[in-house]
């Protein structure tokens, strides 16, 4: 097989104990509800029906809670338009299978798990600049007329922390309705806002999108468990890649996270710890790079758990990584985030993993680096 592994995937195997990791998109442990989740965990122990078989969509409290959570943002759902997957990834995984072959509109960077699923299905992407309010309309509007699919990452982005703007969300409605295509909307981070939730682009295109969402950066990643919101026939006609694919997602998981759910407040002030947190990790992420290495160039995040930017032309962090590995730290260098991997000056930090401690550490030996 020519497709290469994910340069992160092979890196956090390669890493050991004492390096400084800024490269994972690993969520911070010390938030995970771990008392909560045991609480949830052992009520459901004693019931024979959480180890058996279950159904390939996944059971129906689980979907129930998903889709009440978008009802009561203002897009309404049911159990049915629910499919729930095995991490958002497989979520990836099915709508590529479903479109092998086709060509898709992604944006550049965009997330490397995802790229590497539609070349594994022969699907061809053609690369929209991404600006900082969103893909570049025009080329945008270009490419998906020709493509008639799109997945974008619409907040927070991985890598680039992007946020679309309410206009540029209202064009890309505009644009998919027009040329009659489908949009697959990944949403892993849209509760992780340090200010403000911005409306799905989904909610917009009912009958036209995918909305694919995870607990994996909201609870825990461990259990694997994501979704795809979309219209029933859809979901009707992705079932049989599901099914063939695992029949379906641990049901002890899902029994876990629908007990869990049951209690709104509590995973409503949950995702609000996680928000306070990160935005002081980002914030201190970006002050101790604006202090140690002024020449990177970066806004601060508004949410997510990635901070994005760029020595400019002339430094090359594909290079700068491994005299870093050396010195026991390291980043993802921005090219891999690219079609064409060509070097560049970018770095994709994650600033939710490391204490305050190890983030002025790590900048502090990626500065002796450069
Ligand atoms: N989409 C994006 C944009 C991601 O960053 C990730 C995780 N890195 C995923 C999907 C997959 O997440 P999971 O399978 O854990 O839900």
């Amino acid at each position: 097989m020519s497709i290469k592994r994910s340069f992160i995937r092979e890196i956090l195997e390669a890493i050991d104990e004492k390096t400084i990791s800024f490269a994972g998109g690993l969520p911070s442990e010390n938030l995970f509800p771990t008392q909560d989740l045991k609480e949830a965990t052992l009520k459901i122990l004693d019931n024979p029906k959480v180890y058996q078989y279950t159904v390939s969509n996944g059971i129906n409290e689980l979907r129930e809670q998903i889709a009440l959570r978008y009802t009561k943002e203002g897009f309404p759902t049911t159990k049915d338009n629910i499919l729930i997957t095995t991490g958002s990834q497989q979520a990836m995984y099915i709508l590529a299978k479903f479109f092998e072959n086709k060509d898709i509109t992604i944006e550049e960077p965009s997330y490397l798990g995802a790229m590497n699923i539609f070349r594994l299905n022969n699907l061809k992407m053609k690369g929209v600049k991404l600006e900082n309010d969103g893909v570049n309309i025009q080329e945008f509007e270009k490419s998906f007329k020709n493509t008639k699919l799109a997945y974008l990452i619409p907040d927070f982005q991985n890598p680039s922390a992007t946020t679309y703007s309410l206009e540029k969300r209202d064009e890309i409605v505009k644009i998919v309705e027009k040329n009659d295509g489908y949009l697959i909307e990944d949403s892993p981070y849209s509760e992780l806002f340090f200010d403000k939730k911005m409306p799905y682009i989904s909610a917009k295109l009912p009958k036209n999108s995918f909305h694919l969402g995870s607990f994996s950066k909201t609870l825990v990643p461990s259990y694997r468990i994501g979704w795809i919101r979309a219209d029933e026939k859809l979901i009707q006609s992705i079932m049989i890649i599901k099914e063939s694919i695992d029949l379906h997602s641990s049901g002890f998981s899902q029994y876990i996270l629908a007990e869990y759910l049951k209690d709104e407040a509590k995973y409503e002030k949950h995702l609000q710890e996680i928000r306070d947190d990160y935005n002081k990790k980002a914030s201190y992420f970006s002050e101790q790079l604006n202090l140690i290495m002024p020449e990177f160039k970066h806004e601060k995040p508004k949410g997510g758990m990635f901070l994005y930017g760029t020595f400019g032309q002339g430094v090359d962090t594909f290079a700068l990584v491994q005299e870093c590995l050396k010195k026991k730290v390291v980043y993802v260098p921005g090219n891999q985030f690219y079609i064409d991997k060509i070097p560049n000056g970018e770095i994709r930090f994650n600033y939710t993993h490391s204490n305050f401690e190890q983030i002025e550490k790590g900048i502090k030996l990626i500065k002796s680096c450069l």
